[in-house]
């Protein structure tokens, strides 16, 4: 869709700091972050709301939040946890009309920073907290390989 910037962001029109890509999704952080590593995971087909999604790629999003939140936990980023949130229609304040999940790291104790983070949210250091992220992800690339050679042995 033309006028979507997420579709932008997926024909590689609009900017963004990309920490995951395949063929269906990609992952990105989001502009006006909660929290340092709060990425948005999207359908590269465009689809407005889950009424449009089809529930395989809904599914994939899915695996590839929950992913990514182990990811966080790996990185230097040192989430404790995340918070996995769709806003699924304007009555749910789904601001962008292209389906995204959001994933947001979350520490223990960071309630105060987090509230803050709500009202602020201002984007921390893109590069390296996509650095961090993808890190995280090739840690856990690691944790499968070994699983795998572990279950072979
Ligand atoms: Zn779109």
């Amino acid at each position: 869709m033309k006028d979507c910037v997420f579709c932008c962001i997926v024909a590689g029109t609009a900017p963004a700091t990309k920490v995951y890509e395949d063929d269906t999704l990609c992952a990105f952080l989001d502009i006006r972050p909660i929290a340092r590593g709060h990425t948005l995971i999207i359908p590269k087909a465009h689809a407005t709301e889950l009424e449009d999604l089809d529930a395989d790629t809904g599914a994939h999003i899915f695996r590839a939040g929950h992913r990514l939140a182990l990811a966080m936990r790996r990185s230097t980023l040192a989430a404790d946890g995340a918070n996995l949130i769709m806003n699924d229609g304007k009555a749910a304040f789904q601001t962008v009309a292209h389906v995204h999940l959001h994933v947001i790291p979350r520490r223990n104790g960071d309630k105060l920073s987090f509230a803050k983070g709500f009202l602020l949210r201002r984007p921390h250091d893109l590069e390296g907290t996509a650095t961090a992220i993808r890190a995280g992800i090739a840690a856990l690339a690691t944790e499968d390989n070994d699983h795998v050679e572990g279950t072979q042995a």
